[in-house]
């Protein structure tokens, strides 16, 4: 069983519980070790002494398992999520392809059309707040279980469980319409981004890389093909 404290009242409630045990624990070795006729004097200095003890001790303890679940959880949000867009890392893409098993798959993979130049003609900064509003476009568009990944500087992989090749099509073509139709705001100012698209069948999740390559290979036929459109793998 794992403990876990989540906040006060969780630590207010381990605090009770350990000192209440450790008063009755203390009350049962008395009756034990302590001849009867002194149990009777000793009994409440003892138990007073236990219980003064007890509480702040473990509701020190409790503050800082509470602290380690904080912890944890941030740490899991780091290991898990892109700190700037807020996607998944590659990481826990491939667990959550594991997770799917062998339901059919699509793959798609998304990559900004000229981010470069953007970000030589705006700046970095801006490069990093498009990037942003590109990840919130995708994630906002699919549904809860698609998973949106961010696999390079520009690049995201989409993943889409139960879900037929001509289904992923069109779940492209959605995305990039409405990134096409979504100018990125930056300081007031609404400048167009759009981003191209490779679409491919998932085998099974063993075969993921030769999914990643087949969507990658369609990502490019879309980029020579004048960007901005999605491209599907034969
Ligand atoms: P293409 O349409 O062929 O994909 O052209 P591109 O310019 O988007 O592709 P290229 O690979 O030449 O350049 C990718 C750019 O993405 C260059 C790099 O500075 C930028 N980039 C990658 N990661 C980040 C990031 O985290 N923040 C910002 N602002 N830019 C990034
Ligand atoms: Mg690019
Ligand atoms: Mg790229």
């Amino acid at each position: 069983m794992e403990l876990q404290l989540r906040d006060l009242r969780d630590v207010r409630t381990f605090s009770v519980t350990v000192t209440a045990a450790a008063v009755l624990a203390n009350l049962a070795l008395q009756s034990v070790l302590i001849p009867t006729d002194l149990i009777a004097q000793m009994r409440l200095p003892v138990s007073v002494m236990t219980l003064a003890l007890a509480a702040p001790a473990s509701f020190s303890v409790g503050l800082r398992l509470r602290d380690i679940h904080r912890l944890t959880l941030d740490l899991r949000q780091a290991v898990l999520h892109d700190p700037l867009t807020g996607a998944v890392t590659r990481a826990r893409f491939y667990e959550r392809a594991i997770e799917f098993g062998n339901v059919p798959m699509t793959l798609i993979v998304a990559d900004i059309d000229h981010f470069k130049i953007f970000n030589d003609r705006f700046g970095h900064l801006a490069g990093d707040t498009a990037l942003r509003q590109v990840a919130t476009t995708l994630i906002r568009n699919c549904r809860r279980e698609d998973v949106v990944a961010r696999f390079g500087g520009e690049e995201f992989l989409i993943l889409l469980p139960g879900t037929t090749l001509a289904e992923g099509a069109c779940v492209a073509e959605r995305l990039c319409a409405r990134l096409r139709e979504k100018p990125v705001l930056i300081e007031g100012e609404r400048l167009p981004v759009t981003a191209s698209f490779g679409v491919a069948k998932v085998e099974s999740p063993a075969a993921m890389d030769a999914a990643i390559a087949a969507a990658d290979e369609a990502l490019y036929a879309a980029k020579r093909a004048g960007r901005n459109q999605i491209s599907i793998a034969r």
